[in-house]
């Protein structure tokens, strides 16, 4: 049975009751419009946690085109149903007066990690991330928190953060969940026209490519050069990053050397994709 609790309060008391039982609580934050991506996280928190909270929120800080908000799909519904068949015992969905009140004045920022990239091409995107996810850890009360690789950089962010303010939470890492023609799931998914749909998985597919080149020894400028070459010939309308960085610090990289990682954001038609992977 999971149950729905949509204030910090409420939330509060049910996790003290499990924590003076001495149960570990995992937390899964979400925006909802859950996948099997999604679902992976919620099923690697029941595996390593007592109690596993799943947290619907859609956060308005954290967008920095109001367009993108107004058009992120939302079905609470449905994702309740999966989360039921999942044995998820709490869905925290708190509406946006519950997370930012009245008189909210404060503000989370990472530097360094959260600047390029996402940070760049989002202004602001990383301070409504970081900002959110706090509040979340201080709303649960979790003892573990299971973020996608799906959002590399974002999961960066969150490590600096827990080691840099001393949030007392283990934050785990869980491979990107991927269609079979490759394409990462993502709730944006489903606003691809089919025609879009079908271009989409060329991402993916000119990344392994450059990938490979790298790993076989190409020079990283002409494998990244080719990647995009590819991703525009395949019918993108812009690719607004398509890098090779050190995994951990996202500083760029001109060789291999330390654990690296190809990361892209590109447009298709009106949808956003980002992507990464480990070379
Ligand atoms: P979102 O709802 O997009 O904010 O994502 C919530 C969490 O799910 C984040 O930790 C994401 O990294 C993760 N996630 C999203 N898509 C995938 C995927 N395809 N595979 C694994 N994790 C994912």
């Amino acid at each position: 049975m999971t149950e729905v609790i949509r204030s910090a309060a409420a939330l509060r008391e049910k996790v003290t009751t499990w924590k003076r039982s001495g149960m570990l609580v995992g937390v899964v934050p979400t925006m909802g419009a859950l996948h099997d991506g999604h679902l992976s996280l919620a099923r690697a928190a029941r595996g390593q946690s007592d109690r596993v909270i799943v947290t619907i929120f859609v956060n308005p800080m954290q967008f920095n085109n109001p367009e993108d908000l107004k058009k992120y799909p939302r079905d609470e519904a449905r994702d309740l149903a999966l989360l039921k068949a999942d044995g998820v015992d709490v869905l925290f969905a708190p509406g946006p007066e519950e997370v930012y009140p009245r008189g909210f004045a404060s503000t989370v920022s990472v530097t360094g990690v959260s600047a390029p990239m996402e940070g760049a091409f989002r202004p602001g995107h990383f301070d409504g991330v970081a900002t959110v996810v706090t509040k979340l850890f201080g709303m649960t009360q979790a003892g573990r928190a299971f973020f996608g690789e799906k959002d590399w950089q974002q999961l960066q962010v969150v490590r600096r953060l827990v080691t840099d303010l001393n949030i007392p939470i283990r934050v785990i890492g869980c491979p990107t969940i991927r269609e079979e023609d490759g394409l990462a799931m993502s709730s944006r998914n489903v606003r691809l026209t089919e025609q879009e749909r079908s271009v989409a998985p060329a991402l993916h597919r000119a990344m392994q490519a450059a990938a490979e080149a790298i790993r076989a020894g190409a020079p990283v400028a002409a494998a990244l050069a080719e990647a995009r070459d590819a991703v525009l010939r395949a019918g993108f309308a812009e690719i607004e990053y398509l890098d090779f960085r050190d995994a951990e610090t996202l500083e760029p990289l001109d060789r291999p050397g330390p654990p690296a990682r190809l990361l892209a954001a590109a447009m298709l038609g009106a949808v956003r994709l980002i992507d990464n992977i480990a070379v």
